[in-house]
């Protein structure tokens, strides 16, 4: 009898939550193998995810798998990692490990990047070897005096002669060169500075520990949390292979950050993985992190996910931060995620933050903690100290739109040669325009919004979903002319400041002006030789950079964000506004911080006028508490959208109607409208989950959503579930 047949189980990118089988070529495959299958009338790639004898489909439909690559893309672990990811965030497997795959993987175009070469004249060359050359070898002999001198590198061969590759070989073969791999000169490593006492205490708890355990490190802004990664990672990576993955919010990606970790490690190779990569750096990268060449790996969300070869050590900086939520597709949370990826790799893992998430606070300070709690409450640099914050009342609405109060103080700053950012979180020259004579004011026709008055481009913008039209000329009502814009933006901010501070010099900073990396990061330079008085921005200034001139934050028209529904609103204000504070006040010079503000002493301001997070947190895990909401419950979040309000309100009535048939004790809430009702022309209902336990909300949660995927009505509808959802 022939050898027992095998079958391959191949993960696709569909939308059906489970793996194919194929039967295998003659090739030899493995458990990891990026594979080309035929799937209906196309060919695409897959990855074998396992190997059994048994198959539940009939032989004669399976088809052959076409070729596999040698190259295997996930390891056990982090295949554990995906299966439990798809089964918690309820996210087809296909598509949860195609989507963490680069995409030039999918593509098939994974050519590995030759290394480069560096080429050396032997002591066979010199000048008598070139004059026997024949005089038509003019390129030749060209490269070969430029070798007596110089080695080249492959990129710099064409600088000295047209196709230096083919004369290089010619070199080569008539062995008077040499090539070798090339490998970038290391520099001396940059010596650390002494640590402050409480930052050696912090430090010394941290690298006791080599098995898995969750530390949060709770540190003041400006308290020195990144050197302390530094030399933590000083204990890691020096050790046999050792790998560290250290994740940080998109916005705090700068080329300071990778800069100031190279010049610590010059001679550990460290790659960067975020969206701002092309796809062949990104998938070279994600190669280095996987063979183990490189040791530090510095990444966005996404890169919770890549391949190590001997991952040892994770560390999350501003763990608090929305962005490692994923929105889209596979809705996951990189910190959560990580987590488990820690435990399965049996590691430990750090939290870094000035404001812990309430979840992430719950679990180290909670009843049942499950972290170990480590505080930093001084600043790193000598002397310097937390800056002052005031809350400034606004006068009557129709006063000036920046009190006096803090026009006396920028200008005193100015004097001083000191500097100044003005934090409004609204770009754009107001966020209404509306008619004087009439309610009309201008919306935006796809979303439930308002849009926003662009002044310097004379335009109406939605920042949702992106319309854009001219401003008109009178209302759209009662055809007055007299439209006006109504509130703040970054815009009209900067206008006014022009008009009081004439001989400063003012830099807006938002989306508008500044798209690119390189452009936020020669602002940062601009505003360390003090070449700007004054900037006006959102919150891309409110981390990660040290300006050590800068002595005056002023805060305007927060307080919107004191009256939202969704509940996490107070805590994302707080910890916002704690950033844009810790911006002042880095060196000697001392900060002091101004809220201008209708509401001076709502509690979200009187915890920041205190610098008292622990209370603050108190108060609001005491108020979820009664409430019944994270961290006190389990949560989830369906989410409906169609182009018809009644297809979207249907499906969200039969969804619910096939919930409440489970005779869970999940508590469910709605059909409700989000905030935004309508998004991008979409209408919107959710449902809201309650449960008392993750097993609770899981049992429920994976019928309902089998029953929801097959049932016809989906087709007429985009839906969604967000398991854990911080944002409504
Ligand atoms: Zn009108
Ligand atoms: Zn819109």
């Amino acid at each position: 009898m022939a050898a027992k047949e095998k079958f391959i189980q191949v993960a696709i990118d569909v939308p059906m939550d489970q793996l194919f089988d194929y039967l295998p070529n003659d090739q030899i495959l493995k458990i990891g193998q990026y594979v080309k299958v035929p799937f209906g009338r196309r060919q695409i790639i897959g990855i074998i995810c396992s190997i059994s004898s048994a198959t539940d489909v009939p032989r004669e439909k399976l088809k052959k798998i076409l070729s596999a690559e040698e190259e295997i893309i996930f390891d056990k672990n982090l295949f554990k990692l995906l299966h439990f990811v798809s089964n918690y965030y309820h996210h087809p497997i296909g598509q949860t490990i195609m989507s963490v795959v680069p995409s030039r993987i999918k593509q098939a175009k994974g050519q590995i990047k030759k290394a480069e070469k560096i080429y050396e004249a032997t002591n066979k060359l010199n000048l008598e070897w070139i004059e026997e050359l024949p005089k038509r070898k003019v390129r030749l002999r060209k490269l070969a005096q430029a070798l007596i001198l110089n080695s080249i590198r492959d990129s710099e061969l064409n600088n000295f002669v047209s196709n230096g590759r083919e004369c290089i070989q010619e070199l080569v073969s008539l062995e008077v060169v040499i090539a070798s791999k090339w490998t970038p000169k290391i520099n001396q490593a940059e010596t650390p500075p002494e640590l402050n006492n409480e930052q050696k205490k912090v430090l010394s708890a941290l690298i006791k520990k080599h098995d898995n355990v969750a530390w949060l490190i709770h540190g003041i802004t400006g308290s020195g949390k990144t050197e302390i990664y530094l030399q933590l990672l000083n204990k890691f990576v020096n050790k046999d292979q050792s790998q560290v993955l250290i994740l940080v919010p998109e916005i705090n990606l700068t080329p300071q950050l990778e800069a100031r970790f190279k010049l610590r490690f010059p001679d550990k190779t460290l790659v960067t993985l975020h969206s701002h990569l092309s796809d062949i750096e990104r998938l070279d990268n994600w190669r280095k992190a996987k063979s183990g060449e490189a040791k530090i790996i510095i990444g966005t969300r996404l890169a919770v996910f890549t391949p190590f070869l001997n991952l040892k050590l994770i560390i999350i900086d501003e763990e608090h931060d929305g962005s490692f939520k994923q929105y889209e597709g596979l809705r996951y949370h990189a910190r959560d995620v990580a987590m488990m990826r820690a435990k399965y790799e049996n590691i430990p893992i750090v939290l870094g933050t000035a404001t812990p998430a309430l979840e992430t606070w719950f679990n180290a300070k909670g009843e049942f903690a499950k972290y170990s709690y480590l505080e930093l409450t001084n600043r790193a640099v000598k002397n310097a100290k937390l800056p002052i914050i005031h809350t400034i009342p606004v006068g009557d609405k129709y006063g000036p739109i920046i009190s006096d109060i803090i026009i006396k103080a920028i200008k005193s700053r100015i004097e001083r040669h000191e500097q100044v950012l003005i934090f409004i979180n609204r770009r754009g020259y107001a966020p209404v325009l509306v008619c004087s004579n009439c309610s009309w004011s201008a919306n935006c026709e796809r979303c439930s919004t308002r849009l926003v008055v662009h002044l310097k481009t004379k335009r109406l913008r939605c920042h949702h979903c992106g319309y854009d039209t001219t401003i008109p000329m009178q209302c759209m009502d009662c055809g007055n002319t007299d439209l006006h814009p109504l509130g703040l933006g970054t815009q009209k901010i900067e206008q006014s400041l022009n008009q009081l501070f004439p001989k400063a010099n003012i830099l807006r900073v938002d989306r508008d002006t500044t798209r690119t990396k390189d452009a936020l990061d020669q602002l940062y330079q601009r505003m360390n030789k003090r070449e700007i008085d004054i900037l006006v921005g959102t919150q891309m200034l409110a981390k990660g950079h040290d300006f050590p001139n800068l002595s005056l934050v002023v805060v305007i028209d927060a307080d919107n964000a004191l009256y939202s529904s969704d509940f996490r609103a107070p805590e994302r204000l707080f910890s916002q506004l704690m950033q844009v504070a810790g911006r002042a006040g880095r060196a000697e010079i001392k900060g002091e911080v101004l809220i201008q503000t209708a509401f001076p002493n709502h509690p979200v301001y009187e915890a920041l006028k205190a610098n008292n997070f622990s209370e603050f947190a108190k108060s609001l895990l005491e108020e979820r508490k009664q409430m019944q909401l994270s961290p006190f419950s389990f949560n989830a979040l369906l989410n409906v959208e169609a182009k018809s309000l009644d297809n979207s309100l249907a499906f969200s009535h039969m969804a619910l109607e096939k919930a409440n048939k489970f005779k869970s004790s999940v508590t469910l809430f709605g059909p409700v409208r989000p905030i935004m009702e309508r998004l991008k022309g979409f209408e919107r209902h959710q449902i809201f989950l309650q449960a008392k336990s993750r097993s609770e909300l899981q049992n429920l949660l994976k019928p309902w959503i089998k029953e929801l995927r097959s049932h016809p009505m989906s087709n007429r509808v985009k839906w969604s579930i967000d398991v854990d959802p911080i944002e409504f």
